[in-house]
């Protein structure tokens, strides 16, 4: 299985990202881990992403493309992964179906969760109260919605042009939204490629 979840925060990209990676036995790639684990590590790149990840804003395409692309030819060579998190703008989209060609693979699926600022807003600052993440403030959370509505929304149209794209409502249980998923992978054309 060859998936991308293409999802606001707050989403729960994380949690359907885990638990398709368990079912279809690939790996979970998910973007801003690897960043954050890139931070972590340290030197002037670190610098940058931590700068980046803690305003809310996208990290360069060149860096993420270098971060994402050694993960992904991985996991292609070991039945497939779940993109979480990337491709996040049109540039990155492009890069990844190059990647996908040069690996002599296609993706099949793309899966939009959506649910309503205020619950996404919600989510967040919830999971900000028990110790979660830094960018996990009001501030930044509006500035990551918008953002996704501005640079990363366009890639809906994009992945249903293509007849991969799978659309599941993400204000229900964690439960429900994984059978969304399943219902909605299934129906899809096994013929669809991007
Ligand atoms: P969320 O979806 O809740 O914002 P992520 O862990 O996916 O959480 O992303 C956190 C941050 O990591 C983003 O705000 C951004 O700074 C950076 N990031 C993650 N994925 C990408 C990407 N594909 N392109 C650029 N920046 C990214």
């Amino acid at each position: 299985m060859r998936l991308l979840l293409l999802a606001p925060p707050g989403a729960g990209k994380g949690t359907q990202g885990d638990r398709l990676a368990a079912r279809y036995g690939v790996r979970h790639i998910a973007a801003g881990d690897l960043l954050r684990a890139e931070a972590q590590a340290g030197g002037p790149l670190g610098a940058e992403i931590a700068a980046c990840q803690a305003r809310g804003d996208l990290v360069p395409d060149h860096v993420v493309l270098d971060v994402m692309t050694p993960a992904v030819v991985e996991a292609a060579a070991h039945g497939g992964y779940i993109l979480d998190g990337f491709p996040r703008n049109l540039p990155q989209a492009l890069a990844a179906a190059e990647l996908a060609a040069r690996l002599g693979v296609t993706l099949q699926a793309a899966v939009y969760l959506h649910a309503p600022d205020d619950v996404l807003t919600r989510r967040l600052l919830g999971r900000a109260g028990q110790g979660g993440r830094t960018d996990d403030t009001a501030d930044v959370i509006r500035h990551r919605l918008q953002l996704f509505a501005e640079t990363t929304g366009p890639l809906v149209p994009y992945y249903a042009e293509r007849g991969i794209l799978v659309e599941v409502n993400a204000d229900q249980s964690p439960d429900a939204v994984t059978a969304d998923i399943e219902a909605g992978l299934s129906k899809l054309s096994p013929a669809g490629d991007a």
